[in-house]
């Protein structure tokens, strides 16, 4: 007989952890406690040795999957207590373990064979749920995390279920959730007029997509619009009602097989796309025939998720368009009589249910990149769990950047990113950005004592900051852009810096007052310097420029040098541009992305955000050509101009558009390789974190940390937050933690401005 003393570190409270303890400690017929710490959990157990030895090496191998062990420290003694049972401790220091909320989880094995199982009570309930799955975050109105103050509140237990709820042997113990047909939610289905059908709401719905129509169907964190994606016609039908014209759709697949018979998925994508969080994971499309549902060469699939999807698939639904239910811009629906209000004439059917979405919550979307996500937007199934990063700070107050707004609060070295908001220039978008900061606040119990924000006087997260700083007499910084984007890749993987930043991105306000976007940064989180950028580009008109790519492109062909004739408009660009009128100067990658996508002919008119790179990226053919990438002058400055002469007389001599677009691209990374290696060469620094919008480029993502590992470099890339702008409230974050911890040390150095 030993007894074992066992501390965990990490996330292992409000998981499932101690339930799941419970259950290994009778299957090894072991005696003793467990209680939770301020840091993770404590356990002691008395037993044979080899049986404590077979237990610690099932607790890592089994734990739940929401649990993030960082540590476990063991030591065993040969003195017992003589512990008869086990027994979960409560103790005071609980407060972590009420303030960590689970993600939504997607349906898992057990639930789902007892959802098929005609002998089961829950067969073929939509709402079948227990510790290891169902809704979370999305149905959490406050804390503690109890039922009663959930969506499910409303629906007291029968006491069948009130019994698995108790039983610690059952999977359903202490899962808040926990429901049947007998006492939880009911799903129906509504015409289009909002009279509800009678008869298997499911069924109906299921009916109804196969004859072509357009279904709005619940779904964790909001509504989808959902359709068959076979039919040209159909998709064409809800890009119009929807007015999406370009934009790509989701799809979702019944199984891994049906996502495999369109496009190409590895083992890696495998494994996120099938893994508890069911992101959208964007895959390159195999199969002809798919441009109806995405224009370029990926195609976002996700697998069914919740039981409801299950159902709705059945055995004969292999790939439906699930797109997310939200009008131009505007936040996704999530409440019945938004959708029925906000819906009608778009669809044709509503599949709802009176669970409610308490937090709106869209899908995450990630490519997947060196076998890990490489997010694109973090939210459901990630939200509301933390990024651990080190030398952390509580009580700071990240808001974010403003198209693709995020915030992050923090506790220690845990940071609490929000889910994906939206533009904030949207009313209704920044209404929930402000009501997600007090549900934040709320649930994690943080009292923020420091506000940080971006450098952008406009930005409505820039606005917000500044008036609330104003009103609550707390510490506001202001943090340039780009300084921003690489402090969070920089914490996204640990690195305590200096690093060179290569941050390409559409746009983000200079500390000169200019729009930067093409900037290769050297520093840390405290302090950034530029050390290399691009020409800058006056953009004719200013912010029409982003939509007309035309007007991009006449300014760079004029600079070069090149003819313009054939450009619409051209007289007048000409004059504004001489007039200097409206033209301010961009150094943003984007735009040089979008002007070659115009110079191209691939496209004039962006219909959405970064259009012209993605259809740039979908172009580009397979081909090692490249033009002069020339960097002259401190700091460093590629000189486009040579490109772009270069890149007109190959299109004017036939050379087809997919190998041009290959070779500038080819080109823009020669340029990040010998402008980090020249950097590094004169800093020492080598660590090189790649971020911003502009690395959202599959094609540059998969040849440039080859090419900045041939020059000695290394390279880091985004696996943890987004890399576009949804990320950068991370870097925020580190950032004022950092100059916050400095400014500390060093009592005459104040870098806060108080309004
Ligand atoms: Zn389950
Ligand atoms: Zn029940
Ligand atoms: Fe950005």
């Amino acid at each position: 007989m030993m007894r074992l003393h066992m501390e965990i570190r990490g996330v292992v409270q409000g998981v499932g952890f101690r339930p799941f303890v419970h259950r290994l400690v009778s299957e090894h017929d072991l005696n003793g406690y467990i209680k939770n710490t301020s840091s993770g959990v404590e356990l002691e157990l008395e037993g044979e040795h080899a049986a404590l030895e077979r237990f610690c090496e099932a607790l890592p191998q089994r734990a739940p999957k929401l649990a993030v062990i960082e540590e476990i420290r063991t030591r065993y003694t040969e003195e017992t207590v003589g512990y008869r049972g086990f027994t979960i401790r409560q103790s005071k220091t609980e407060a972590f373990r009420n303030t960590l909320i689970s993600p939504d989880i997607c349906i898992c094995d057990d639930c789902l064979r007892e959802l098929l199982d005609p002998a089961d009570r829950r067969y073929r309930y939509p709402f079948i749920n227990c510790t290891n799955c169902g809704p979370r975050f999305t149905i959490v109105k406050d804390v503690p995390y109890d039922r009663a103050l959930t969506s499910m509140g409303k629906f007291p237990m029968c006491p069948r279920c009130d019994r698995e709820y108790h039983d610690i042997e059952n999977r359903r113990y202490h899962a808040q959730p926990d429901c049947c047909p007998d006492c939880g939610p009911r799903v129906f289905f509504l015409d289009g007029a909002g009279r509800e059908l009678p008869g298997d709401a499911i069924e109906t719905a299921r009916a109804w997509l196969k004859a072509g129509k357009i279904v709005a169907v619940k779904g964790l964190g909001g509504m989808h619009l959902a359709c068959r994606c076979d039919d040209a016609q159909i998709a064409a039908r809800l890009r119009q009602r929807k007015q999406r014209d370009e934009k790509p759709f989701a799809v979702m697949c019944r199984s891994l097989e049906t996502a495999r018979r369109v496009c190409t998925v590895s083992d890696a994508e495998a494994e996120v796309l099938c893994g508890f969080r069911r992101p959208i994971v964007l895959l390159q499309k195999r199969a002809p025939g798919l441009s109806h549902l995405s224009e370029n060469g990926y195609l976002g699939v996700m697998l069914p998720y919740t039981p409801l999807h299950v159902l709705l698939f059945g055995a004969d639904i292999d790939m439906l368009i699930m797109t997310s239910a939200n009008l131009s811009d505007t936040p996704i629906l999530c409440r019945n009589e938004d959708a029925l209000r906000e819906l009608r004439g778009i669809a044709d059917g509503f599949l709802l249910h009176d669970r409610d979405i308490q937090t709106r919550c869209d899908d995450s979307l990630c490519w997947v990149l060196d076998g890990r996500e490489y997010p694109a937007r973090r939210s459901r199934g990630y939200v509301p769990f933390p990024v651990r990063v080190e030398n952390g700070r509580s009580g700071i107050l990240a808001c974010g950047a403003e198209q693709k707004a995020s915030f992050c609060l923090t506790k220690g070295n845990y940071v609490f990113p929000s889910q994906h908001i939206g533009d904030l220039k949207n009313v209704e978008t920044l209404e929930h950005y402000e009501g997600q900061f007090a549900h934040f606040q709320r649930l994690f119990d943080i009292e923020p004592e420091l506000l940080v924000c971006d450098l952008h006087p406009d930005y409505m997260s820039t606005r917000y900051a500044q008036d609330r700083a104003e009103a609550e007499g707390l510490p506001l910084l202001q943090v340039q852009h780009h300084h921003a984007h690489m402090a969070a890749c920089m914490a996204d993987n640990d690195l305590p810096g200096p690093c060179i930043g290569l941050i390409w991105d559409g746009t983000g306000y200079g500390t000169d007052g200019t729009t930067w976007g093409g900037e290769c940064l050297v520093g840390g989180y405290e302090s950034f310097e530029r050390r290399g950028s691009i020409r800058p580009i006056p953009l004719i008109g200013g912010d029409r420029a982003v939509k007309e790519l035309d007007r991009v492109a006449f300014t760079l062909l004029r600079d070069a040098g090149c003819e313009t004739g054939g450009i619409p408009n051209a007289d007048t660009y000409e004059t504004m541009l001489r007039a200097g009128l409206n033209c301010p100067l961009s150094s943003g990658m984007g735009r040089l992305f979008d002007g070659v996508a115009a110079i191209l002919g691939i496209k004039r008119l962006a219909n959405y955000e970064g259009q012209g790179a993605v259809l740039l990226e979908a172009a580009a053919a397979e081909d090692e050509g490249e033009y002069p990438a020339v960097l002259t002058g401190e700091p460093l400055c590629f000189d486009w101009r040579p490109m772009i002469r270069a890149i007109v007389s190959e299109r004017d001599g036939g050379v087809p558009a997919g190998v041009i677009a290959a070779r500038f691209l080819n080109t823009l990374i020669r340029m990040a390789a010998e402008t980090a290696a020249s950097v590094s060469r004169e800093t020492g620094v080598t660590d090189v974190v790649l971020s911003g919008g502009s690395f959202q480029n599959m094609y540059i993502m998969h040849r440039l940390p080859e090419k900045l590992r041939e020059r000695g470099l290394k390279p880091w890339h985004h696996s943890r937050v987004s890399t576009n702008d949804e990320g950068l409230s991370l870097g925020q974050a580190m950032i004022a933690a950092a100059i916050w911890k400095k400014d500390e040390e060093n009592v005459s150095c104040s870098s806060f401005e108080t309004d």
